[in-house]
C-alpha cells in the first residue's frame, strides 16, 4: 500500500528580525510580513509595541524563552508553525534582532523546510550592532579594530568559545548572552594575554527607553556590572573602538548609566 501523499503546504513561514526594540528599526520587509500575518508566534525579546502593527485578526502567540526561565519547547513551536502553514496560513516567526544571529532561526528554517514548509526570512538589525551604536562605538573604525566577531558567551551544551583564540584576533568582539558567565569570560580572556586594561562596554536594552551602559575595563568587568545593576539582556564589547564612545551619557538618564570608577587606570 502506497502511503498517503502529504498535502502540499500552501501556507508559509516568515522568519522575521524584530530589531533590537525600538519598533523603529524593523525593515519595510520586516512590517509587510508582520501585516501579512494570520498567525504571529513571538519570542519575548520582541518588544510588545510592534504586535501594535499586525492586523488585529492576526493570532498572537507568545512562545518565548528567556534562559534559565521557563519556555516554551522547540519542538512546540516547530508543530504549531508548521501545522498552521499546512492549513494555509502565513506564519510570523518573530525574533528579536536578526533571527539568524542566536535565535535558533537557523534550526527552525531547516526544520520546517525538511518537512516542506516555505520558509522565509527576514533579516532584521542585531542587538549587538545597536549597542555599540547606542554609546557611540564604532566597531570597526579602521584605526583601531579590521573587524568584529559576533559571540555567544553561552554556548550550548558546553560548546564553548575558544577565548584564547579570540582574543589573539585583536578584532572587537561583541558578546551576547555573556552576562551570567562574565567572571568567566573575563578570566579566559586575561590568561590569554589579552590586557587588563582592555576598554569594555555593557549595554542593556539598547534602543529602549530604559537603555542602560557602563564603560570599565576588562580586569573590572564582574565589578563594574555589579556596582551599576545591570542585568540581561545586554552586549558586551570588548576592543579598542570602546575608547570612542561618544554616547555613553546620552543614551540613559545619568542615574541609569554608571561610568566605572577607575575604568581607565586598571
Ligand atoms: N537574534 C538576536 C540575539 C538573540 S540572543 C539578535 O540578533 O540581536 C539574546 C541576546 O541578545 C541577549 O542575551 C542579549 O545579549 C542580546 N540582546 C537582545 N536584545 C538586546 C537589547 N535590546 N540590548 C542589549 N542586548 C540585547
Amino acid at each position: 500500500m502506497t502511503p498517503p501523499r502529504s498535502r502540499p503546504a500552501t501556507g508559509k513561514v516568515i522568519l522575521v528580525g524584530a530589531g533590537p526594540g525600538d519598533p523603529e528599526l524593523m525593515t519595510i520587509r520586516a512590517m509587510r510580513a508582520l501585516l501579512s500575518a494570520d498567525v504571529i508566534l513571538y519570542d519575548d525579546l520582541v518588544n510588545p509595541q510592534i504586535l501594535d502593527w499586525a492586523p488585529p485578526t492576526a493570532r498572537r502567540i507568545p512562545v518565548g524563552k528567556r534562559g534559565g526561565c521557563r519556555s516554551t519547547p522547540q519542538a512546540f513551536i516547530l508543530k504549531l508553525a508548521a501545522a498552521e502553514a499546512r492549513r494555509g496560513n502565513t506564519v510570523v516567526r518573530l525574533k528579536g534582532g536578526d533571527p539568524m544571529l542566536f535565535g535558533r532561526g537557523g534550526e527552525e528554517w531547516q526544520a520546517l523546510s525538511d518537512q516542506g514548509i516555505r520558509v522565509e526570512v527576514v533579516n532584521g538589525i542585531s542587538a549587538g550592532l545597536a549597542a555599540a551604536t547606542a554609546i557611540g562605538v564604532p566597531l570597526t573604525h579602521r584605526d583601531h579594530a579590521s573587524g568584529v566577531i559576533l559571540v555567544t558567551g553561552h554556548g550550548k551544551d558546553g560548546n564553548e568559545p575558544r577565548w584564547s583564540a579570540l582574543a589573539a584576533t585583536g578584532l572587537t568582539l561583541v558578546v551576547y548572552m555573556g552576562m551570567a558567565r562574565v567572571a568567566h569570560i573575563r578570566d579566559r580572556l586575561l590568561e590569554a594575554g589579552m590586557r587588563p586594561a582592555m576598554p569594555v562596554a555593557v549595554v542593556r536594552n539598547a534602543t529602549l527607553c530604559n537603555v542602560a551602559a557602563v564603560r570599565t575595563t576588562l580586569a573590572r568587568l564582574p565589578d563594574a556590572i555589579a556596582e551599576a545593576g545591570l542585568s540581561s539582556p545586554a552586549i558586551i564589547v570588548i576592543g579598542d573602538v570602546v575608547d570612542l564612545a561618544t554616547a555613553l551619557s546620552s543614551v540613559a538618564p545619568a542615574t541609569e548609566v554608571a561610568t566605572s570608577a577607575g575604568a581607565r587606570d586598571a
